[in-house]
């Protein structure tokens, strides 16, 4: 835990999310900024500032739980791809230095972006997490 880390905080739940999805080792949650409506984040519930300390075992979960997520994704919403990134460092474009993957919903002749100044609508994204976590629930049943 680190005090001064948003995702730790709502790992800790002393911060509010829009939760999809959870394992012992990762949360899933809807970035408040979505590149595109059920834009996902998997964190990793120990913190890790990046790829570079997080443990093989924490990286590989994940990847993983990535990989589910993106199925449920796609079947809920029915997108036409799915993008999976996830950045390191300041350099590379990280903005929150807590491990984390994003699966981002695409459909074709959308315009393609990795970040949003938008902040999502409230009501959209609680509409969101509840398809997702409805669908991850029944997908992912047994996913630990
Ligand atoms: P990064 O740039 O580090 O790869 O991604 C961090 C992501 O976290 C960004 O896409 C940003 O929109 C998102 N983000 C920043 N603050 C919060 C927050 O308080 N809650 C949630 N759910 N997402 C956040
Ligand atoms: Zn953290």
């Amino acid at each position: 835990m680190s005090d001064d880390c948003i995702f730790c905080q709502i790992i800790e739940e002393k911060a509010s999310c829009y939760a999809v999805h959870e394992t012992r080792y990762t949360k899933t949650f809807l970035d408040i900024f979505p590149a595109s409506p059920g834009h996902c984040l998997i964190v990793t519930k120990d913190h890790y500032q990046d790829i570079f300390d997080a443990t093989p075992e924490a990286i590989s979960m994940v990847g993983h739980v990535s990989t589910l997520i993106a199925h449920t994704v796609k079947n809920e919403l029915q997108c036409d791809g799915v993008g999976i990134f996830q950045l390191n460092g300041a350099a590379a474009g990280q903005t929150v230095f807590h491990y984390h993957m994003h699966v981002i919903p695409r459909n074709a002749g959308e315009e393609i972006s990795i970040h949003s100044r938008v902040p999502g609508n409230p009501e959209d994204l609680q509409a969101m997490a509840e398809r997702l976590s409805h669908r991850a629930s029944t997908m992912l049943d047994g996913v630990e």
